[in-house]
Parts: C-alpha cells; sequence; structure tokens
C-alpha cells in the first residue's frame, strides 16, 4: 500500500531543531553525539541527501532487530505489507552462547545463529533489516509517523517498538573475565536447568536478587546468596523467609580459578568458589522512543500493552522483552505474531477491500 509523503524530508529535520529548541512539551531530545550526526543529515539533506525512503509511506516501521522485531517484520511481508526494520545491533540474543529452551533444537542453538536464521527468513519474503538506530519518532499530519533514523528519515501508518531491554551489571573487579569464561548468567529461565545440583552464587543488592535466588534454589538446594555493593533494601527478613545461604561479607572481587570455577572473593579476605554466578541486578526496558510519543509504561518501566500488542497511544504497538512479560525468546516471537496480525487486521479495515484472515 502506498501513499506519497506528505511533507518534504527536510521539513522535518527543520521541524526537529526548532521543536528542541523552543518547546519544552517535546519528545526527549536525541544525545549530544545524535545531534552532531542529525546536523550530518542536514548537510547531506542540502547535498540530495542519502538514501530516501523511497517517497513512499510504509505500513509498518519495526524498531528493533531482535527475535521480536524479525518476527514481527517476517508476518507483516507475509500479509504483504511494507515493513522496515531498523536495528541498532545491541540484541540480548547475541549474547546467548547457547540456549537449550528454544523450542526445536533440542541440542541448543547459540543466539547469534538464531539470530542470523530470522533475518534470513525475513529477507526471503523481501523483508528489509536496516542497520541503523531510531532517534526520534514524530506524530504528523494525518497520523503518520516521522521515523527520524540517523542517517535516514522513514514515514510509517504504523509503529512497533522491539527495542528490548538492558541487563543491569554488577561494578565488580574480575566480573569480564568470569563473563567470558561462560561463569556469568542473567537469567535463571533460560538456564538454570542447566545447573541443576550445581554450586550456585547469585549476586545481588535487592529484594528482586533474593527473589531469584529462591527461584534458583528450586535447582539447588547449594544455592547462595552473594551480597554486591549498593545494598538497596534490608534482605534479612526475605532471606530468611526463603530459607536461603547468604555469604557472611560483601563481594569485592570474583575471578576463574584453575578448575575454570567462579571464585568470590569478600571484604573480609575470604574466598568461596561456585560452579556459576548470577547476576540478579534486573533489567532497564529500553523505553526512551515510548515515552517520547507519550505511551503508558508499567512500575517497572516495561511498555503495557493490551492482547493484540497495542499500546495507549493508537498505531504503536510493542512486543518482546520492553513490553510487561515474561523475558523469552518464545514470548517474543509470540507477542510479535500478534501484534503483527493486529497491524494487519486494522489496516485491513481501515482501507476497504482488504481481506481479514480469521484470529
Ligand atoms: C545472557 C542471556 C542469555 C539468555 N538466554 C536465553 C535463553 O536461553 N532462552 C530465552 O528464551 N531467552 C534468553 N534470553 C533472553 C532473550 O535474549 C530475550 O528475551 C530476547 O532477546 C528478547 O528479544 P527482543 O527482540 O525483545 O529484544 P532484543 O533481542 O534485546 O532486541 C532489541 C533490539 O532493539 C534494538 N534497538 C533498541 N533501541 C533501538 C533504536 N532506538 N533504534 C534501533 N534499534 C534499537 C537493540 O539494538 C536490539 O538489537 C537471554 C538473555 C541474556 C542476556
Amino acid at each position: 500500500m502506498k501513499t506519497s509523503i506528505p511533507r518534504r524530508r527536510a521539513d522535518f529535520i527543520t521541524d526537529r531543531r526548532v521543536t528542541a529548541a523552543n518547546d519544552l512539551t517535546a519528545p526527549i531530545g536525541p544525545s549530544a553525539s545524535a545531534r552532531g550526526r542529525l546536523a550530518m543529515i542536514d548537510t547531506q539533506d542540502l547535498l540530495g541527501g542519502p538514501q530516501a525512503s523511497g517517497g513512499d509511506v510504509l505500513d509498518c516501521v519495526v524498531v528493533g532487530g531482535g527475535p521480536a522485531g524479525l518476527t514481527a517484520g517476517m508476518y507483516l511481508r507475509r500479509f504483504h505489507r511494507t515493513v522496515r526494520v531498523v536495528d541498532a545491533g545491541s540484541s540480548r540474543a547475541r549474547l546467548i552462547t547457547r540456549s537449550h529452551n528454544v523450542a526445536g533444537f533440542p541440542d541448543g542453538v547459540a543466539g547469534g545463529h538464531l539470530l542470523e536464521k530470522m533475518k534470513q527468513h525475513l529477507r526471503q519474503v523481501g523483508g528489509h533489516l536496516c542497520y541503523d538506530t531510531v532517534e526520534q519518532i514524530r506524530i504528523r499530519d494525518a497520523g503518520l509517523f516521522a521515523v527520524g533514523l540517523t542517517h535516514e528519515l522513514l514515514w510509517a501508518r504504523n509503529l512497533m517498538l522491539c527495542t528490548g531491554v538492558k541487563d543491569r551489571l554488577p561494578e565488580l573487579p574480575g566480573l569480564d573475565g568470569v563473563a567470558a569464561a561462560g561463569l556469568l548468567r542473567h537469567c535463571p529461565v533460560c538456564d538454570a536447568f542447566e545447573f541443576t545440583g550445581k554450586r550456585i552464587g547469585v549476586l545481588g543488592n535487592s529484594k528482586h536478587g533474593v527473589k531469584e535466588a529462591a527461584f534458583l534454589r528450586h535447582f539447588s538446594k547449594d544455592t547462595w546468596f552473594v551480597e554486591i555493593d549498593g545494598r538497596l533494601d534490608d534482605l534479612s527478613a526475605d532471606i530468611d523467609l526463603h530459607r536461603l545461604r547468604q555469604l557472611p561479607g560483601v563481594a569485592r572481587h570474583v575471578a576463574v580459578n584453575h578448575d575454570r570455577q567462579a571464585f568470590v572473593t569478600l571484604d573480609d579476605g575470604s574466598g568461596h568458589r561456585f560452579d556459576v554466578l548470577y547476576a540478579a541486578l534486573g533489567v532497564d526496558p529500553r523505553t526512551q522512543l515510548a515515552r517520547s510519543l507519550g505511551v503508558v509504561l508499567d512500575e517497572n518501566g516495561t511498555i503495557v500493552t493490551d492482547a493484540h500488542g497495542r499500546t495507549s497511544v493508537s498505531n504503536v504497538y510493542a512486543a518482546g522483552d520492553v513490553v510487561r512479560a515474561l523475558d523469552q525468546i518464545a514470548v517474543a516471537l509470540g507477542h510479535a505474531a500478534i501484534a503483527a496480525t493486529a497491524i494487519h487486521n486494522h489496516l485491513s479495515q481501515v482501507h476497504a477491500g482488504g481481506s481479514r484472515p480469521a484470529r
């Protein structure tokens, strides 16, 4: 479905600059470095610009090319919709050395491999993945979205936010080495099964960390809560409640020992070995764009959607980790399938004569 652009690309760039300077209710502006890059777009625009959006309005721009975004793009293409998936390249799935809970892969699958297969699938149905960052989105005339990438401007009728979350990491000397050895984990739902009966250390400083340790205790009674600096809550009652074991001090250093175990040194100088460490500090949802559009978030900062993946803002959908739900690949795929189908059905309703498959 094609419509010509209502206004020129240069107008958008100009509007963005004026808005940032004069309008306090404007969307959250780009970072200083992003502003530098936007200035670059301006210059290139005067010279004729980089890749244009082709003069078309896309049915959907998907922000984020992790499992959620790639699935959404593939579904929309299979509904014969025009779509662009834009990805800044920091999918959490890329950090998965080998996942053993993705259905259909009994021997496990590396996150990078899974993403490559999903990209291949998207390309096979004529989908476009573009490696860029969406800096800003504005709702313009006729309810269209002007989506400002670092190097390009896109126009779309619908948006799907699949921007994911970022794991919080403890600031602990030696942690990089432990992570490189594959001894630092982030997601007990994903891989606790692989550590059944092992000695597990859970690095935390809040009730969230204690809850995660309690979850892991189901897989191994030899699970220990390891406090790190910056304690946020009074933890003793929760630790007692869950009958957890706790190391007698605060972790100061971690390393990999000769037996390829994680070795934690406490502030009292004592050392403790673990088969694996879990970082249990929670995550930060990537919602800067959602907030700039006025999308409603929950108390954890994740996007609230209805059963069809619709956010509180018309024609803005969301899927994957950035939505309030279990942070899992299977969930991200499910969200994306539902939201993409909802977008297709909505477009079919709006533009009379389109087909409307059963849900
Ligand atoms: C170490 C680790 C191991 C895991 N193991 C498993 C496992 O075994 N099984 C399982 O089911 N799950 C696992 N997970 C969780 C799984 O990775 C996530 O649930 C999944 O990646 C979520 O997909 P997503 O598409 O929502 O987000 P992501 O995969 O995080 O993708 C989001 C994408 O959006 C992009 N983005 C964000 N903002 C912008 C922007 N403004 N412009 C352009 N692009 C943007 C990011 O760069 C990123 O590429 C693991 C996670 C980690 C960290």
